[in-house]
């Protein structure tokens, strides 16, 4: 059974018939599960109205019920977790663990939103001249415009969405359409939560979706995550029309071994790092920097940990990899695998014949490792967004960060050692957004922000945190005087002074 998965506009399922639809895979079969309606510009215009129809009424609502629906929604978050799990597992392909810990990282950003009465605190400053006080506020922007990746189809939406709807704002979400139902069950959680029908909007599609959000009038601000050619593209057209935009790109996240690491621990942070989520985590680690001697001691560990992963279907406990998400991807990936030797690495582990326990017919690629990468070839220099793990030898830490910092993209980066001189040396030279130390995948805690440098970010916002809660604000200053019969000094055409 194909299920139909239609647009979540003002409350309620949208039941119009689309022109045009994508079918959705259960990566670890290779079936086609769902077919996703395909927003045009009409769609998408109507989900943008009644989402500005709804932010009016919800701007002023008080906070204490904003407050009230985001506890809510946190708690029915955590309880349902297992099911939203198993929506994530069964579209996207990672094992149910992963897609646990997805949502619970979500869950950080809705905590954090919860604190959204003290986080709008504005500024008040009295007799700033005299009779006269001064007050700033932070308005709500209107309606915004989430646009998601496929690899995270419930923390990235979480990233935004809370933020967005404790400030005031209405929401238009575009998900990936690879794995669009998440976040129609998030849809379905707000309402429950007792979220006003049409402040959070679920449109799904492709390009024809994303160039009506990024072109429509009434929408203010622009939260966009995916690939960094998209990235740029959105960011450039969204600025164009005059929008608020931040936009998140690829990555290529280096993790830097020093010689006197502890090398199991690190042999351990790497496979987590590189095949975790089967390597489709914009912070994944894709290549190992070996500083010095280390690296046949380092490999070999990581050989021998790859040996006894388990690449199996995401549902079974016993899977500690799943496939990928498309037939198309998975190609994509393997070509890298396929071309690696030619250009002059070497394959020490070879994931094409990696034991599978699944479905044939499914998206299955295995771990792959490939030592003496140099910065020339395509495996070096492309996102290959899936389980391939690099490794370059350098000679010292110098190189190490120069090679680092040369990188088009800084995402998240990581330095294992022993040593906190180099530790700390290493965490103020390098151009990278997130850094480790020690600890490989450095996403940031949700009181913080999580952003990139270079190609992995365009816009100059990070996402949650205090730095959401200023992105989808924006504030108003109001000077007033209240005069007496004593204080009314009548006509002064003169510059105002106190
Ligand atoms: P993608 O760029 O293909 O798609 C992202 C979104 O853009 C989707 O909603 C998609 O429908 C839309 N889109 C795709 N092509 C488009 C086009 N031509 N015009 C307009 N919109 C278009 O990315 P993906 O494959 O879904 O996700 C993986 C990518 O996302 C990787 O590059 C990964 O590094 C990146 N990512 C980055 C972060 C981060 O925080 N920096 C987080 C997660 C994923």
């Amino acid at each position: 059974m194909t299920e139909r998965i239609a647009h979540w506009i003002g409350g309620k399922p949208h039941d119009g018939t689309p022109e045009r639809t994508g079918e959705v895979y259960d990566p670890a079969t290779g079936a086609v599960s769902g077919l996703v309606d395909f927003a045009d510009t009409a769609i998408v215009d109507e989900a943008v109205r009644v989402a500005s129809d709804a932010a009016r009424e919800w701007r002023r609502t008080s906070l204490a019920k904003r407050t009230s629906v985001l506890f809510r929604f946190r708690e029915l978050l955590a309880a349902h977790t297992e099911e939203l799990a198993a929506i994530i597992t069964a579209e996207h392909g990672k094992v149910l663990s992963d897609a646990a810990g997805e949502i619970a990282r979500g869950l950080e950003a809705v905590e954090f939103a919860c604190g959204i009465p003290h986080l709008l605190k504005g500024g008040n400053t009295q007799n700033a001249s005299t009779g006269v006080d001064v007050s700033s506020t932070l308005a709500p922007l209107g309606v915004v415009g989430i646009i998601s990746p496929f690899n995270f189809p419930a923390m990235v939406p979480l990233w935004f969405a809370p933020n967005a709807i404790a400030c005031g704002n209405a929401v238009v979400l575009k998900p990936s359409e690879k794995d669009p139902s998440a976040a129609l069950f998030l849809a379905k959680l707000w309402q429950r939560a007792g979220l006003p029908d049409g402040v959070f909007n679920v449109v799904h599609g492709d390009k024809v979706a994303v160039d009506a959000l990024l072109e429509h009038e009434r929408i203010k601000a622009i939260s966009f995550v995916g690939s960094t050619p998209i990235a740029r593209y959105v960011y450039e057209n969204a600025s164009r029309n005059g929008k608020r935009v931040q936009a998140l790109g690829g990555a290529k996240n280096h993790m830097v071994v020093l010689p006197d690491a502890d090398l199991d621990a690190t042999a351990d942070a790497a496979v987590s790092a590189g095949f975790g989520s089967a390597g489709e985590r914009c912070m994944a680690v894709s290549v190992l920097v070996a500083v010095d001697s280390i690296a046949d001691e380092l490999v070999a560990k990581i050989t021998e940990r790859m040996g006894v992963l388990r690449v199996g279907d995401g549902r079974k406990d016993s899977s500690e990899m799943g496939p990928l998400v498309t037939a198309a991807h998975r190609d994509k990936v393997r070509s890298y695998v396929d071309g690696g030797e030619k250009e002059g690495a070497t394959l020490a582990f070879d994931g094409r014949t990696h034991e599978i326990d699944g479905d044939q017919t499914g998206f299955w690629l295995g771990p792959t490792l490939f030592d003496n990468v140099t910065t020339d070839m395509r495996l070096y220099r492309d996102e290959i967004f899936g389980p391939v793990l690099s490794v370059v030898r350098v000679p010292d830490f110098t190189s190490a960060v120069d090679l680092v910092n040369a990188g088009a993209y800084g995402n998240g980066t990581a330095i294992f050692t022993a040593d906190g001189a180099a530790a700390r040396e290493f965490s103020a030279e390098i151009e990278v957004g997130m850094v480790g130390v020690n600890v490989p995948i450095p996403v940031p805690v949700a009181y913080y922000s999580f952003g990139g440098w270079k190609d992995s970010l365009f816009g100059d916002s990070h996402a949650y945190g205090q730095e959401g809660v200023h992105f989808y604000t924006r504030t108003k200053v109001v000077t007033s005087r209240w005069p007496t019969a004593q204080t009314h000094s009548g006509v002064n055409l003169a510059f105002p002074s106190n």
